[in-house]
């Protein structure tokens, strides 16, 4: 009988000691998980999305396989907005 083990697993962390192991923890949690247009999963076979720096803001160039859309998320830690008088 051959022996039965668990899948590879797809969302492997590098060492916990490595220098951009909290970066690539804090990316499995906070990357887009569903697509913004059709809501279809970006995970797997259904799209992709990489994450950059620009400043302070986490951006997450994202494609779905499901509708095409391909655009970028921008994560905030913090936003300053003006609202127009009543
Ligand atoms: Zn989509």
């Amino acid at each position: 009988m051959p022996e039965l083990g668990l899948p590879p697993d797809p969302h492997r962390l590098p060492p916990p000691g490595a220098w951009f192991a909290r970066d690539a923890e804090r990316h499995l949690l906070d990357r887009p998980k569903f697509c913004p247009m059709c809501g279809d999963g970006i995970d797997g076979d259904g799209g992709f999305s990489t994450e950059y720096w620009s400043g302070d803001s986490r951006c997450f160039m994202t494609w779905c396989g499901g509708c095409g859309w391909f655009g970028e998320v921008v994560r905030f830690d913090m936003v300053t907005i003006t609202e127009a008088e009543h």
